[in-house]
């Protein structure tokens, strides 16, 4: 709970990594209503660097104690998946509303664990790092979905492309790390549940590290019969390219490409496309930030929630099971509790 006249809400960051400084950048100068006051790393080095870089007061040496610190209200979780669930199980048993990276936990038994502890404090206070459902090209999507003039979505078609990848990246992270964003923004947007996927892979790229079965496609069934389908690439080569057509029964809805200048040189037509992630989503990001602070100030919780954590991490799952069965494979998931109706 924020202290009631305090003027900013006093984050403290768990894993100041790649997107955990970025957060924290962006707290300090994108977002208004917060500020951070309180770091921790498993690497405490690389804490004292970033502490120091934006001269945040305090570096502790563990998560639990900077959930402890009472000079902190909200906690912002940005290490690797497999520490999520102690961290934001540790925050809502303090009472502390807390923004975790996804995925909300790296396998469904431990989303349920967070699920139980928020169910138990009785009110929500998680909110997951699904950042594209505040991308303004998504949030238009989805308003000309529910305008309903395209009728019932039938089918939706996604892409989900990198440029390049490292060689510690597998088959399984393919679907646990990147498709995972379409396992939230494929139900978001069409208002339906994943309840069975399918993976298929084509001949391997030659230029994936070895034993990577990239490029893959991600057959995704809704609960209403619609049915999604996902290219997930990851050596694309080109740039980070995201693109998403739902299929209405009057009409179809896409993303636009992202605003950039159409350049007429030399026998050409050209137009950038983003570099990473970071480029891509970095006006999303800043809104997710906002409303992430604005909620926690209001004391409510409006953006993408545990439930939705869960169910992704689930459909993640049965993906990873189909890598292997190349079966159709249930998503599998509890009956969902009030607080998240
Ligand atoms: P990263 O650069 O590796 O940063 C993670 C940091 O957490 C590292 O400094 C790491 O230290 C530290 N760490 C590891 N275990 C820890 C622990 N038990 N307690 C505290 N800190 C710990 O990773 P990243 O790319 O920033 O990703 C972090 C999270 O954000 C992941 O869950 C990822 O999926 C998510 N993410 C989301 C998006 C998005 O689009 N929403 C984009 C990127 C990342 P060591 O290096 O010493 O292990």
């Amino acid at each position: 709970m924020v202290t009631q006249g305090t003027a900013a809400v006093r984050v403290g960051v768990i894993g100041v990594g790649v997107i955990g400084g970025d957060h924290i950048r962006r707290l300090l100068h994108a977002v208004t209503g917060a500020t951070v006051v309180a770091v921790a790393d498993a690497d405490g080095a690389r804490a004292q660097a970033v502490a120091e870089e934006f001269s945040i007061p305090r570096t502790h040496a563990s998560g639990a104690e900077l959930i402890a610190d009472p000079e902190v209200d909200a906690i912002l979780v940005a290490s690797w998946g497999g520490t999520h669930e102690e961290y934001v199980v540790a925050a809502i048993a303090a009472g502390k509303p807390v923004f975790c990276e996804k995925p909300l936990a790296t396998t469904s038994q431990a989303c349920l664990n967070i699920l139980a502890a928020e169910v138990a404090a009785g009110r929500r206070l998680v909110q997951v790092g699904f950042m594209r459902q505040y991308d303004p090209s998504y949030r238009a999507v989805k308003a000309e979905l529910a305008s309903g003039r395209l009728g019932a979505p039938l089918l939706a078609h996604c892409i989900h492309r990198n440029s390049s990848v490292t060689h510690s990246w597998s088959s399984e992270m393919m679907l646990n790390d990147a498709c995972m964003h379409e396992f939230n923004i494929v139900p978001w947007l069409l208002e339906d549940d994943v309840v069975a996927t399918q993976v298929l892979h084509p001949r391997p790229n030659s230029d994936a590290p070895a034993g990577l079965a990239d490029p893959l496609l991600v057959l995704m069934h809704l609960r209403g019969g619609a049915i999604a389908d996902v290219e997930v690439t990851m050596n694309g080569h080109y740039g980070y390219d995201v693109r998403a057509e739902v299929v209405g029964e009057r009409g179809t809805v896409a993303l636009p490409d992202p605003a950039a200048p159409l350049v007429r040189f030399e026998g050409t037509r050209s137009a950038h496309v983003a570099l990473d992630w970071r480029e891509r989503f970095e006006t999303a990001y800043d809104i997710e930030m906002q409303e992430w602070v604005d909620a926690v100030v209001a004391g409510t919780s409006t953006g993408p929630s545990a439930w939705e954590g869960y169910v992704a991490t689930a459909g993640a799952e049965a993906a990873v099971a189909s890598l292997s069965s190349g079966a159709l494979e249930p998503v599998d998931v509890i009956e969902r509790p009030a607080l998240y109706s």
